[in-house]
């Protein structure tokens, strides 16, 4: 909405793209991006778009995870692309693979089931570790230890628009803990039993459950079903205190016993979203409608013109 333009443009982050800020008032935040060698390509697309658009001016940080090691070329080949500091980390086994009380067998039965079914992604094992990875772990990954805020990337993303503020320190500035371009509802056969095991969990720790939640986005019928709605978790930009804080660490615990990470295939934005819903407080969710937002095969593009061209958005809102 303008109103939340004016709000963001308000905040004496008005360099001009182009010079840099100065390094005080960077705060700890850092683009994260669990990526597979094989993705570099379009990883580097991605990475170009969000320097040209906005961290050239600002330098920040880059963390890359992956579960087996990164090749060489990986590595040279993103740092080029960097203007901040880049770092790289392997993931520890243990946060990507069967936890002890998974029943492998029946999880396997499953994914023939839902591939029977035609379930995108449901026969796959690697996407269910990614899933539990982003839900309960890359904040955990001991290179993320620094950081305060984080802005996901995924490979191919595109963002249209200039961003000619810090959105770090926007984000901060205003206490906001978790951010969003874009929503979508889930696919039901991917989380059947999510909504249920999220219901005991509150019901068993009542105390967790923000007062000014945001329970009626999640719900139409006051908490009795999901009605699916998540925010597409490809992009976020969001406080890491609050994956760390106690409610959140507990619900991923929980959600992870239940073991429908595996038997049926939990995704990450579903996850993050009833928990950024159940236990902020409404006005710390933020919707970034002025950034320009892309990612196979949706896009958030800002449908005032006054933004678009003032922020040279290269995208036309009413096509994708
Ligand atoms: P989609 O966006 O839901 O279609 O899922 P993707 O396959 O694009 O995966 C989402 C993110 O996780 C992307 O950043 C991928 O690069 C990353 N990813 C997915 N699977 C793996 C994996 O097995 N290993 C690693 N290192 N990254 C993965």
């Amino acid at each position: 909405t303008p109103a939340q333009l004016k709000d963001t443009s308000s905040h004496g982050d008005q360099t001009p793209l182009g010079s840099d800020v100065h390094l005080d008032e960077k705060i700890k935040a850092c683009f994260v991006a669990l990526v597979r060698n094989e993705e570099l390509s379009s990883l580097v697309d991605a990475m170009r778009q969000i320097e040209d658009r906005f961290n050239r001016k600002y330098h920040y940080d880059y963390v890359f995870l992956n579960d087996k090691e990164f090749t060489e070329e990986f590595k040279e080949t993103v740092q080029a692309f960097a203007s901040g500091p880049v770092k790289f980390g392997l993931i520890p086994t243990d946060h990507w693979s069967y936890p002890s009380w998974i029943d492998q067998d029946k999880a396997a039965q499953v994914r023939k089931d839902m591939k029977a079914q035609g379930i995108i992604y449901g026969d796959s094992v690697s996407y269910r570790h990614m899933c539990r990875y982003e839900s309960g772990f890359f904040w955990r990954h001991q290179l993320m230890d620094e950081y305060e805020y984080y802005w996901r990337i995924d490979p191919g993303t595109k963002v249209y628009c200039d961003i000619d503020y810090d959105i770090f320190k926007w984000m901060k500035d205003n206490d906001k803990k978790y951010s969003f371009t874009i929503s979508l509802p889930e696919y039901h056969a991917t989380i059947p039993t999510l909504w249920d095991t999220t219901k005991q969990f509150v019901k068993e720790n009542p105390q967790f459950l923000n007062d000014n939640n945001l329970l009626e986005w999640i719900s139409d019928d006051k908490g009795e079903t999901y009605n699916g709605c998540h925010f597409w978790s490809n992009f976020e930009v969001a406080s890491l205190d609050f994956w760390r804080s106690d409610a959140y660490r507990k619900y991923f615990d929980h959600l992870d016993q239940a073991g429908g990470f595996f038997y049926e295939r939990w995704g990450d934005a579903p996850v993050h979203s009833i928990a950024a819903a159940l236990f902020l407080d409404k006005e710390q969710i933020h919707f970034f409608d002025d950034l320009g937002y892309y990612h196979i095969p949706f896009h958030n593009c800002p449908f005032d013109k006054k933004v678009r061209l003032e922020r040279k958005c290269a995208c036309d809102p009413t096509s994708i």
